[in-house]
């Protein structure tokens, strides 16, 4: 039966020194039912949606896939600048799917027991935060930005030991790989330059094949990484994700979001926003994501250093130019999107000036991020908006209609570009926690599906969607997520 499932699986990272993983199984759990499958997702990667249905020991761990081979990874991480061992605690992939596209990618479970690198964990995962995972990602996904993805979501029939008892359940994970900045500093730290190098070329080969004959490789690496994250963290500030825990250890080097614990996206523009209940100081606040993805690449370079150069003394300019150009890129990047959030093609210098501006209002005026551009966007300018209701905010307005006339795209191409990049929906935190509950405590999915539903298609702009870029009033106040739970 598992043969005609599709399962194509290779198992390429045990091909580096045993060193960077532990050969481990998933636990078997009491009664595994898949509660939510990824249909789409699993077409692509090339498995049939009914087999698979009829497979969910698979999804918990009771059942490997043909082909699988499990690991648990092992990495470091700067865990609010400590540095730490770590390692998949409840993590096991069980292979990489070579898809009908001919993309690689690592199939994951997340909750499926103890691994060697549990520490003092369960290995376990509670249902809410699975599903959490499920929907943010998907959200992430939809809205057009880097991430991995989740295929399934199951219930184990074990109940995980939370503050209360919860229901069980494995998430399962498929992204590009699972490599993190962490991984590299696990290399230096404890391996030798042969591990590194190793896990270096691995990584070029995996994610940037177009490096391998440059004169200084591991350079173009971190320059490629480097690229990566100011593309993906401009796009995290543009729809106002907030990653939560941007730990050495959750930075990837494909350039994908991975960790989707304690992220939530912004409601009313303020850059200290914070939403995790241990990030007590605010180092992973909204507005200090972009320099803590230059630190994190800091750590990556300070970890290949002896690669990019057997002096490291000779290394570190050549690695601090590139971690200067991240901020270039990044600033490039984020004044490129927020212009195509205002419908400007043709980008002048003062530009910045205006968006920054507009920035300062919401701020000044508790201006809901999202729903700011969407007004923009419809040019819809609801009466009970304070923002909308300033003097300042009608000067602004036209000097935006002004700016807009200085280029010769119509006002329906003006539209169009902001509709593409003004999402109308994002998963607000009520809606999340909502549809949390009622699959939780009431078995109810209907509500999360239509959730995911609605989120599927940001940037439609649909009837449907207007219930959904509501937000309660002071719905952020004493609102909290949560780590690895
Ligand atoms: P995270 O907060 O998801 O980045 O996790 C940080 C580290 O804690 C990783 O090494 C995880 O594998 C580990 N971890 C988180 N939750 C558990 C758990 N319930 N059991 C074992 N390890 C865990
Ligand atoms: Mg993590």
């Amino acid at each position: 039966m598992t043969k005609t499932i599709g399962w194509n699986l290779d198992n390429s990272y045990q091909r580096l020194p045993g060193f960077f993983y532990s050969r481990v199984s998933p636990t078997a759990v009491k009664a595994p039912i898949i509660i939510k499958l990824n249909e789409s997702l699993a077409k692509e990667i090339g498995l049939n949606i009914e087999e698979l249905r009829q497979n969910p020991e698979i999804f918990a761990g009771n059942q490997l896939p043909n082909g699988s081979i499990p690991i648990a990874q092992a990495y470091a991480g700067h865990q609010f600048a400590n540095f730490t061992m770590l390692g998949d605690g409840r993590a096991v992939l069980l292979g990489e799917q070579i898809t009908p596209a001919k993309k690689r990618v690592d199939i994951q479970l997340k909750g499926s027991g103890k691994t060697p690198y549990s520490r003092g964990g369960d290995g376990r995962a509670a249902l809410g935060p699975m599903l959490r995972e499920y929907i943010m990602s998907e959200a992430m996904h939809s809205l057009k930005i880097p991430t991995n993805r989740s295929l399934a979501v199951a219930t184990t029939g074990e109940s995980v030991q939370r503050e209360v008892d919860f229901p069980g359940a494995v998430v399962t994970r498929v992204a590009a790989s699972h490599l993190r900045v962490g991984t590299f500093q696990y290399a230096r730290q404890w391996g030798t330059k042969e591990d590194l190098q190793a896990l270096a070329d691995y990584a070029i080969d995996r994610h940037f094949p177009d490096v391998k004959e440059d004169d200084n490789k591991y350079l173009s690496l971190l320059k490629e990484v480097s690229k990566r994250q100011a593309d993906l963290i401009a796009k995290w500030q543009l729809v106002g994700f907030i990653h939560g825990v941007m730990n050495t250890d959750n930075m990837t080097i494909s350039g994908e979001t991975i960790d989707y614990g304690p992220c939530a996206f912004l409601n009313t523009y303020d850059k200290s926003t914070v939403f995790s209940s241990i990030d007590i100081r605010g180092r992973y606040a909204y507005g200090n994501q972009p320099d803590i993805g230059g630190w994190n690449l800091a750590r990556f370079a300070e970890a290949i250093l002896i690669l990019i150069n057997e002096d490291e003394q000779k290394a570190l300019p050549l690695a601090k130019e590139v971690i200067e150009q991240y901020v270039t890129l990044y600033d490039q990047n984020y004044l490129n999107g927020m212009c195509t959030k205002l419908g400007i093609f043709n980008q002048q210098a003062d530009d910045e000036v205006l968006i920054r501006r507009l920035l300062d209002l919401m701020e000044q005026h508790k201006a809901d991020f999202t729903n700011t551009f969407r007004s923009l966007t419809l040019d819809q300018f609801d009466e009970e908006v304070r923002l909308f209701q300033s003097k300042a905010f009608t000067k602004w307005y036209q000097q935006w209609q002004d700016r807009l006339k200085e280029q010769t795209e119509s006002k329906e191409q003006v539209q169009q570009l902001m509709r593409e990049h003004n999402p109308s929906i994002i998963p607000r935190n009520h809606r999340v926690e909502e549809a949390i509950e009622a699959a939780v405590s009431e078995g109810n999915y209907h509500v999360m599906d239509q959730l995911l539903s609605v989120l599927s298609n940001p940037y439609a702009y649909t009837l449907d969607q207007e219930a959904y870029s509501k937000v309660p009033p002071d719905s952020d106040e004493n609102y909290q997520t949560f780590c690895g739970t």
